[in-house]
């Protein structure tokens, strides 16, 4: 099982049992004889059959379906808590039935877009039964470029979104995530940044209209869900509040040249003067130019050493020679050298920004495997104040203590900064000067290597606590982290659901407290971190 739920395999599996038990064969149960299989037949329209879409554990593809879209191999062992069925929906009608079936049976259900939470909430659960009704089929990218709009459904991919603007026009583009195998369901619903967040914002800030199924089973768009539940569904998270079918998204414009770089410094090359330089400036550049640093530790020139390494990459909305222009009076620290920038489209920086070898065919954004499938922890953070150098070297010693964290810094400013942080539920706009991000990858399978690298995680990130925000220290929705609290979704649902809320919505957690209990109050919609409705 999966390190981050806190229960112990006993007690699940123990707990699971009686759950089980308790939801099908319960006599006051109404439905206690039927199965969800036959329940979601009985419910689906005969000119859309439903049977071909559902995986139960007796089907050889059973495995496959799983695991085609767990992206964290974490949550890949035989330990893991298993669905007792997939519904890989093809109409909506199947999703409607869906969401009949399970609450007539009592059975959780989870919904899975790309599959890349990093806590794997949406195919792992604590509470049980559970099931996943699996999007992977709304992938259609409808684009409008008169309009300069898209509809984009919820099981589509980034790079599938990515491929479909760029088939129309070669000066639109999308400010969304950097990995193109990502779900538009999770990614656009719990907020989603990109590289052009500077210049356009965050996705969230450029979605115009959406569809969702409501916990009746009723077909919504912008107009008959209202504005409430249309702000919560733009980085609350669409988990809490219903099955997002599609949004609709405005289209941003691209120059049809942009300039790349990847530009590394260690300690013997200054790397604390530059990364302090960074500091000064990233979050001020032209809002054209967004330079991430990731920070990670590699062998030093002498035997055995371990040294820091600064990683700088950049996306710069303008041709190579502006871009040097403006580095050569922002940034000099740098060094950026002509042969350090690249040109190409904006597509093909997509790509480049993945780690695809300059020149790949543009097509490798509709492949939906990941390049990496690997075991995964991930935190985050906001940081409000310039770290001094002393702090850096600090970091740095911390950073060479553990070894395996990687440290990524995201410049805010631009745009960030001017979006109200009311306007959507993602509230970490002016202010902040970066979002962080604690990265440790592993091979190893197993719960012992698991909790050897999750906690070394936890200690970088203990180790920052004087340098990042604070009351509360604030988290990214979509930087899912377990560690922030779970919620049991009992008596002491909103309680627990504050803990991690105020620190993921700050002021607007209870404004998603009110909308989920207007429009979802028996809490159907509910997973370990699942905005909470009002106690009784
Ligand atoms: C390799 C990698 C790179 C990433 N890069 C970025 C990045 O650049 N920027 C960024 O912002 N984030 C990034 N993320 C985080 C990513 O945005 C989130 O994990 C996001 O939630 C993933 O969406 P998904 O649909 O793939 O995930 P899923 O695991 O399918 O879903 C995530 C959550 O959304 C819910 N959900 C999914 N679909 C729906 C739906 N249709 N209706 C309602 N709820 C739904 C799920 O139940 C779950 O709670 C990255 C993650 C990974 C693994």
């Amino acid at each position: 099982m999966g390190t981050s739920f806190p229960n112990s395999k006993a007690l699940f599996l123990f707990s699971l049992q009686v759950l089980f038990t308790a939801s099908f064969s319960s006599p006051s149960a109404a439905f206690a004889n039927e199965t969800l299989s036959q329940c979601l037949i009985s419910h689906s329209q005969a000119s859309y059959p439903i049977t071909s879409a559902i995986y139960t554990t007796a089907n050889s593809s059973y495995p496959t379906v799983l695991q085609s879209y767990i992206r964290n191999l974490r949550f890949n062992t035989s330990d893991t808590p298993k669905p007792i069925l997939i519904l890989t929906a093809l109409h909506e009608s199947h999703v409607q039935a869906a969401i009949i079936c399970a609450r007539k049976l009592s059975v959780q259900m989870k919904i899975r877009s790309g599959g890349h939470d990093y806590e794997g909430i949406s195919y792992v659960s604590i509470s049980s039964p559970f099931f996943i009704l699996d999007m992977l089929n709304f992938r259609s990218v409808e684009v409008d470029i008169e309009a300069e709009t898209a509809w984009v459904q919820a099981g589509a991919t980034l790079g599938e979104v990515y491929y479909g603007i760029t088939a129309k026009s070669k000066v639109h583009g999308f400010p969304a995530g950097v990995c193109p195998t990502v779900g538009v369901g999770g990614h656009f619903s719990g907020g989603g940044y990109g590289n052009m967040m500077r210049k356009y914002g965050l996705s969230v800030d450029n979605i115009v209209d959406a569809r969702i199924i409501n916990v009746n089973g009723e077909i919504l768009d912008r107009g008959s869900m209202g504005e409430d539940l249309f702000w919560a569904i733009r980085g609350g998270g669409g988990a809490s509040f219903g099955v997002v079918l599609a949004y609709k998204i405005n289209l941003v414009r691209v120059p049809e040249t942009v300039t790349v770089f990847l530009v590394r410094r260690t300690s013997e090359q200054n790397v604390t003067e530059v990364v302090y330089k960074w500091e000064q400036v990233a979050p001020k550049l032209h809002e054209d130019l967004f330079i991430r640093l990731t920070m990670d530790v590699v062998n030093g020139t002498n035997a055995g050493e371990k040294t820091i390494r600064a990683t700088f990459r950049a996306l710069f909305l303008g041709d190579a020679q502006r871009l040097l222009s403006l580095m050569s009076i922002s940034f000099p620290e740098l060094g950026l050298r002509s042969s350090d920038c690249i040109e190409m489209s904006w597509v093909e920086s997509t790509l480049y920004w993945t780690d695809f070898p300059i020149g790949t065919p543009v097509d490798a954004l509709l492949s939906r495997t990941p390049q990496v499938l690997t075991h995964l922890k991930r935190k985050s953070d906001y940081g409000k104040k310039i770290i001094p150098k002393d702090g850096l070297e600090l970091i740095w010693r911390r950073m060479i203590e553990l070894e395996r964290p990687m440290l990524t810094f995201n410049p805010y400013g631009g745009k960030m900064g001017e979006i109200p942080a009311t306007n959507t539920p993602f509230p970490h706009r002016a202010g902040n000067l970066w979002k962080m991000q604690y990265a440790t990858n592993w091979d190893e399978d197993g719960d012992e290597a698991a909790q050897h690298y999750i906690e070394l995680t936890r200690k970088l990130y203990r180790y920052m606590t004087p340098f990042v925000s604070k009351n509360p220290r604030e988290a990214f929705l979509n930087y899912r982290d377990l560690d922030l609290g779970i919620n049991h979704n009992g008596d002491e649902s909103y309680e627990e659901g504050k803990v991690y809320g105020v620190k993921y919505f700050k002021g607007n957690f209870n404004r998603l407290v009110e909308i989920k209990t207007k429009v979802d109050p028996g809490n159907f919609f509910r997973n370990e971190q699942s905005i909470p409705v009002l106690p009784r």
